[in-house]
């Protein structure tokens, strides 16, 4: 029997008290177990001598190759570290294409050669496995010549035990690439970005501070998510197999009343925000945090910034550790980025900035703006970086589900823009007028150091920005909710680091002309204000007026995943890839091609998973009820009443039938565009026809879905309502 939404109602309204309950925290205070399932710092200095400590902590600092000897060493104290925390297995934890984590697990038992059962765990195990590569998706790269896969230990993100129920694993942070090296995962452009833009804004960086050795990207994830009860979600297999509603008539009650936003939390929500925290906290995910977000049902966390390696690698953890948590609540999470139609979608915001290991923030003008032309510096040319290279950063946000978001007056729009606050508008424009010697250079300055409070000018920021400076960083806020943040964040690292070495190239020459150095770098930046103005943006980004001036500035609005993905691919983009040293074109095609692929196959998923819908659900309750309704009219008119007498009777058949015979033909035609879509045998052209045909269909077989639901009789209709997903809690 599948489950309707009558048995589903009913499994929440019989559900005892105690299934509600509050976990136990494990100690008092947070600093008592933040990160005891981590193998940090800590960790290390207990499982290892000091001399074998230090020397282990040298080599992982070099970033350089580990040798056999080092990796030997750690993983015997991992190994005794995580059996004394009671893991049995351990896993190679990585991120391939498909956007969520996988892992391979093994267990330390094994026979040694006299048959005898022993713990084992060394270097080579540490260091790399192999998983069936062929179960990735890897966009053709091997299909050629080899189908294994390998993952390789990424020493600079700290190891875990994760706990499922009683089984606990000890979980290694891998890359995962084919046997000749090639990326298949988003971890390994991440760590290629990262190191290029460090090389980049190191050189720079030194002008102004000799100390600094070391650039540190930072990113501070916000995480929008929605819950919904579990039976409920249950009887939606749409939510089961899509992550989100194909039809639905909105509830009466939406966010009009912006009641949800910062209200109170329920408190069955509260417990399961506690019961995750606890979690994150255990696993050193320094998750701080929590409220309600503008949708009912929708909620936020967010955590401290840190490195962005680790950060990313934080972020798929805690999806990971969402869902199951959620359901001990008999809650389930929707990380999809639009669950429900015509309610604010989910995102994920990107506060990212850069710094360096003597502690300065690169993007934030500090206690003595006055002397900072290193924020100027990076300020500007991050945002001349995103000018150059805007598609690129558009394509990085780029997914099915996230296309129902962008643009949706809610989210930002396809066209990306930055947003700086008018202070440094106003410090632009005095710029731009200006002269570029070293006197002005003194002038710039001093109305740098005349800024009242630029973190003040921008925390009351434009909110429909795609792209805006938040006092010390740039927040990202195109990036989907179920998202894997490196996508993003590897393409600005990458945009970021050539635009350094652009820069400091330029600087250079004028200096070796005779040009005193901070004079030459406020011409160039001058020279970047200007010719990067387009981009810029203060006003609301939702309104038309907008997309029509950006059309007139000649900025990109693609609307749509197929065509917003070529950027990846184009002339230019494969030539700063290369250059950068992020992706080879090989990697960067295969990468392109997979994006294309998953597009293809969720619009393919989520247009039959629809047909099964209209035929199973929606079809046979309007039939049936159509049914009474003709019936009523019979019998009215066999005791002389029809005519005016049967108005609502007959107009109300009349519009079900309407609706059933337009749902009828448009799942015909539905079906002949998913047959043109797969005959492609290029994944662009199969992806076009999909965007450009089967999801026009689903649009228009929702309409009649939705009317249907409005009037046909509440009884008949078994599949769970907005109102019940929304408001039952
Ligand atoms: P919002 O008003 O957008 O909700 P919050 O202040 O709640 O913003 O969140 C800001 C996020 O920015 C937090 O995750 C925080 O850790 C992060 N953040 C703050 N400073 C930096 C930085 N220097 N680099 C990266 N992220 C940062
Ligand atoms: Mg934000």
């Amino acid at each position: 029997m599948s489950i309707s939404r009558f048995n589903a109602i009913d499994t929440i309204l019989n559900r005892q008290d105690g299934e509600f309950a509050f976990f136990d925290t494990p100690a008092e205070l947070v600093s008592e177990y933040f990160g005891v399932n981590v193998f940090n710092d800590e960790a290390m200095q207990q499982f290892l001598s000091e001399d074998d400590y230090l020397s282990v902590k040298a080599a992982i600092q070099s970033g350089a190759k580990l040798s056999r000897e080092v990796a030997d060493l750690v993983a015997n104290a991992m190994k005794a570290w995580a059996i004394d925390h009671g893991a049995s297995h351990y896993a190679h934890w990585f991120q391939p294409w498909t956007g969520k984590t996988a892992e391979k697990h093994d267990s330390f038992f094994t026979l040694d050669s006299q048959g005898k059962a022993i713990e084992e765990f060394g270097g080579n195990e540490l260091a790399q496995q192999e998983p069936d590569g062929s179960s990735f998706p890897g966009g053709g790269l091997r299909s050629t010549f080899e189908a294994r896969g390998y993952t390789a230990w990424d020493p600079s993100s700290p190891a875990f035990i994760f706990e499922v129920g009683e089984g606990k694993t000890l979980c290694i942070p891998t890359i995962l690439v084919t046997y000749s090296g090639e990326a298949m995962d988003f971890k390994l452009p991440l760590l290629k970005s990262q190191t290029a833009l460090e090389n980049a804004a190191l050189p720079i960086i030194q002008w102004f501070d000799q100390q600094a050795t070391q650039v540190i990207v930072t990113l501070g994830w916000e995480q929008e998510y929605f819950l919904v009860d579990e039976a409920l979600f249950n009887a939606r297999p749409d939510l089961v197999l899509t992550g989100r509603t194909l039809i639905g008539k909105l509830a009466t009650k939406g966010q009009q009343l912006e009641d949800h936003y910062f209200g109170s939390i329920p408190e069955r929500v509260f417990a399961f925000m506690r019961d995750l925290e606890i979690e994150c906290h255990k696993l050193g995910i320094p998750v701080r945090t929590r409220h309600n977000e503008v949708g009912p049902a929708q909620y936020e966390l967010a955590p401290m910034f840190e490195e962005v390696n680790v950060a990313v690698d934080h972020n798929q953890l805690l999806m990971d550790l969402m869902d199951r948590i959620a359901r001990r609540h008999h809650l389930r999470v929707l990380m999809h980025e639009k669950p429900f139609a015509g309610v604010n979608g989910s995102g994920k915001h990107n506060n990212w900035s850069v710094a360096t290991n003597t502690g300065k923030n690169l993007l934030s003008p500090g206690k003595h703006p006055g002397k900072n032309l290193r924020f100027l510096t990076f300020f500007v040319n991050t945002i001349k970086a995103v000018h150059e290279h805007a598609d690129l950063l558009r394509a990085s946000v780029a997914s099915a589900s996230n296309d129902h978001r962008l643009g949706a007056n809610e989210a930002p729009p396809a066209i990306v823009s930055v947003f700086i606050g008018s202070v440094m508008t106003s410090i632009f424009r005095q710029i731009e007028k200006g002269e570029t010697t070293k006197e002005d250079v003194k002038v710039v300055l001093d109305l740098l150091s005349k800024i009242p409070d630029l973190e003040l000018d921008n925390t009351d920021r434009n909110r429909t920005s795609p792209f805006a400076f938040t006092g010390n960083k740039f927040e990202v806020r195109m990036v989907g909710s179920q998202q894997n943040c490196s996508g993003p964040m590897t393409v600005l690292n990458t945009i970021m680091a050539a635009q350094l070495q652009a820069f400091k190239v330029e600087v250079d020459q004028l200096t070796q002309k005779g040009q005193d150095r901070d004079a030459a770098i406020l011409t160039v930046l001058k020279g970047y204000i200007k010719s990067s103005k387009a981009i810029l943006f203060e006003g609301d980004n939702y309104s038309d007026a907008w997309e029509k001036e950006a059309e007139k500035r000649k900025l990109g609005n693609e609307k749509t995943t197929p065509e917003a993905l070529a950027a990846y691919v184009s002339k230019k983009s494969i030539k700063l890839f290369e250059t950068v040293g992020v992706f080879a074109e090989k990697e960067v095609k295969a990468f392109h091609e997979v994006q294309l692929h998953k597009y293809s196959t969720t619009l393919e998923i989520e247009s039959t998973t629809l047909e099964e819908l209209c035929l199973n659900y929606v079809l046979p309750a309007s039939m049936d009820y159509q049914t009474r309704l003709a019936s009523n009219m019979v019998q009215m008119k066999e005791i002389g009443l029809d005519g005016k007498h049967v108005e609502f009777a007959s107009s109300a058949v009349k519009r079900i039938a309407k609706n059933i015979n337009a749902i009828y033909h448009l799942i015909e035609d539905m079906s002949e565009a998913r047959r043109e879509a797969n005959k492609e045998h290029d994944s662009l052209k199969t992806a076009l026809v999909y965007c450009h045909s089967v999801k026009p269909l689903m649009d228009k077989i929702r309409e009649h879905a939705d009317d249907l639901e409005l009037i046909v009789d509440d009884r008949e209709w078994s599949l769970v309502k907005y109102r019940e997903m929304m408001y039952i809690r």
